[in-house]
C-alpha cells in the first residue's frame, strides 16, 4: 500500500515536470512581431529569446519610437540589434537616435554601409510611371531632407547571416535588387521581412508585389525565389500591409 503512495506520488511529480518542461518550451517557441510606423516606413519589431528592430525609419522619430515601445511594454535597451533591409533615406533616418536611445548596434549589407556611413541619398530608377514621376519629385525634396550620418557597427557580407545569437530563430538573407545590399530577414516560422524587396502600399498605388522603384528588377525576382525557397509563407514589406508569399510566386 505504502509502495503504491510512493509509485503515485513520484508518477504525479513527473507528470508535473513534464507539464512544466512543456510550458517552457512553449514561452520559448513563442514569437511576438510588433509593426512600427516610424515616418514613410513600416519597422519591425521581432521579439523571441531575444529582441530585435528590422529598419530605422524616416528622419527626426526617436520620441515615436520610445512612445511606441513604451505602449508595448517594451525597454530599448532590451534590443540587441537594428538590422537595415538597406540604407535608403526613409529606412535609417532615425537609426542613429534609436541607437543612442537602446544601445543597441547596427547592421547593414556591405554594399551599402556607405550610404548609412555618410548620409548619402541614392534613388533607383522607377520600375512604373508612377515610380518614375515620384522619383523626379523625390530627386527635387531630396536635398531638404537632412540625414544624420550613422556608424555601423556590423558589416553584413553577402551570405547567410545566423540570428540564433540574438534570440532569433532565423537568418538574414542577401536579397538584392531594390538595390544592390538589399537583405531580408527570414523568421524559421516564415515570416519574410523584405524591405522594398516587395511594397503593398503607398508609395505603390495599386496591388502587391513589384516595388515602384528598383535597380534591377531580374534580380528582385531572384530574390523572390531565394526566399519562396526558402520557405518564406508571409511577406512584411515597408511600406503597406502584410500579405501572403503566394502572391509573388504567381508574379514570377
Ligand atoms: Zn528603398
Amino acid at each position: 500500500m505504502v509502495k503504491d503512495l510512493t509509485q503515485e506520488i513520484v508518477s504525479y511529480r513527473l507528470r508535473e515536470e513534464i507539464l512544466q518542461k512543456q510550458e517552457n518550451i512553449k514561452k520559448k517557441m513563442k514569437t511576438e512581431i510588433h509593426q512600427l510606423s516610424l515616418g514613410a516606413c513600416n519597422c519591425y519589431l521581432i521579439k523571441e529569446d531575444g529582441l530585435i528592430l528590422i529598419d530605422g525609419g524616416s528622419p527626426n522619430q526617436g520620441k515615436r519610437f520610445l512612445k511606441e515601445l513604451r505602449s508595448l511594454s517594451l525597454e530599448p535597451k532590451d534590443i540587441s540589434l537594428l538590422i537595415l533591409t538597406h540604407g535608403h533615406w526613409d529606412h535609417f533616418g532615425s537609426a542613429n537616435e534609436i541607437k543612442e536611445l537602446s544601445g543597441c548596434k547596427l547592421a547593414i549589407n556591405q554594399h551599402e554601409k556607405d550610404w548609412v556611413e555618410q548620409a548619402l541619398k541614392p534613388l533607383p530608377p522607377g520600375t512604373t510611371l508612377w515610380g518614375k514621376i515620384l522619383g523626379t519629385m523625390l530627386k527635387i525634396s531630396m536635398p531638404f531632407v537632412k540625414l544624420p550620418k550613422t556608424s555601423v557597427d556590423l558589416v553584413l557580407e553577402d551570405n547567410e547571416f545566423p540570428l540564433e545569437p540574438y534570440g532569433i530563430r532565423g537568418n538574414v538573407l542577401y536579397t538584392p535588387g531594390h538595390s544592390s545590399g538589399s537583405m531580408s530577414v527570414l523568421l524559421d516560422t516564415g515570416e519574410a521581412f523584405v524591405g522594398d524587396l516587395a511594397m503593398s502600399g503607398f508609395p505603390k498605388l495599386i496591388g502587391k508585389g513589384m516595388p515602384i522603384f528598383a535597380e534591377d528588377v531580374q534580380a528582385v525576382k531572384a530574390s523572390w525565389h531565394l526566399i519562396l525557397n526558402r520557405g518564406a509563407r508571409w511577406i512584411y514589406p515597408a511600406h503597406g500591409s502584410p500579405f501572403k508569399a503566394d502572391v509573388l510566386k504567381n508574379q514570377l
